[in-house]
């Protein structure tokens, strides 16, 4: 690594940690809960964004604003030992986990794509991810909110990264990503509605665009990611479903919106690795 890199690896992974705690702002404020179950059976509905963003990082029970000194990732929690100085109430046991992974994943996604403009999509979908994920093991919904712009966004960086290698035909193969990863749940959405939300299909638009576009410029390789993906997605799902039921019992509710997560950037960091053996990888055409 140069200088350079190893100063842009450094500023970058701070600057995951500060995203890392906004991230944790809008998992605390985005969901509301309601009174009594809405239409669709949800217990959560989500606050329009400029509530959600409205004002100075304050304790979610008493109001009390946080002092920058208390402000600091993970160590300020660890240091409170996990209660709001103010009032004493629990500050949420996923505030550490969200200041911690979310610089790791930005060092698991330098790793794995490098420095090319591709790391620009990347690097957006990690707040969205973790957000989006921490939002459905907190509430069972998968916020509207977050996932219809975050899907315009990254199609929009996408678009940048692709122009800026010259290499279009990755926005095809992210469009192969969405028929092959939403296509299925849409099926299975529209013929047993119980079986899973909406909410699950428009994550997996956004997380199918984006594994199509890493997988390079093969056909075959953005559907054989996809296919992976929704495979490994599965297998996580089934896993979380069946502890939840073995800890809530039987009517344990399961969300899936973190286990299509976890799948999608397993497969995006490890896409040539899953590819070449393949003989699908390939990240420029000609
Ligand atoms: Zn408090």
């Amino acid at each position: 690594m140069s200088t350079v890199e190893i100063i842009l690896v450094v500023f970058g992974t701070s600057a995951f940690f500060a995203i890392g705690s906004f991230t944790c702002v809008i998992i605390d404020r985005l969901p509301v809960a309601l009174d009594e179950p809405n239409r669709f059976g949800e217990l959560w509905d989500t606050r329009p964004w400029p509530e959600v963003l409205g004002g100075n990082s304050r304790c979610s029970s008493c109001g009390e604003p946080v002092r920058p000194q208390d402000n600091i990732p993970v160590v300020s929690w660890l240091i409170l030992r996990g209660n709001c100085r103010g009032c004493g109430d629990r500050i949420p046991g996923f505030h550490p986990v969200v200041e911690l992974i979310t610089p790791l994943l930005f060092l698991g996604a330098v790793w794995s794509i490098g420095s090319d403009w591709r790391l620009l999509p990347a690097l957006w979908l990690i707040p969205v991810g973790v957000s989006v994920s921490a939002i459905d093991l907190r509430t069972m919904i998968v916020p509207t909110r977050i996932v219809w712009p975050a899907f315009f966004v990254s199609v929009a960086l996408s678009v940048v990264a692709a122009v800026a290698e010259g290499e279009w035909l990755w926005l095809r193969n992210g469009v192969i990503g969405i028929l092959v990863l939403a296509g299925p749940l849409f099926v299975l959405w529209f013929l047993l509605p119980k079986s899973m939300g909406f909410g699950d299909v428009r994550l997996a638009t956004l997380l199918g665009f984006s594994i199509g576009f890493f997988s390079g410029v093969r056909p075959m390789g953005g559907v054989a990611l996809a296919v992976c993906a929704l495979g490994l997605a599965s297998i996580l799902g089934l896993t979380v479903g069946i502890v939840a039921l073995g800890a809530r019992g039987r009517k344990a509710q399961v969300p899936f919106g973190p286990s299509m997560v976890a799948s999608a950037f397993i497969c995006i960091a490890l896409a040539s690795q899953i590819l070449e053996p393949f003989g699908q990888w390939g990240l420029t055409h000609g």
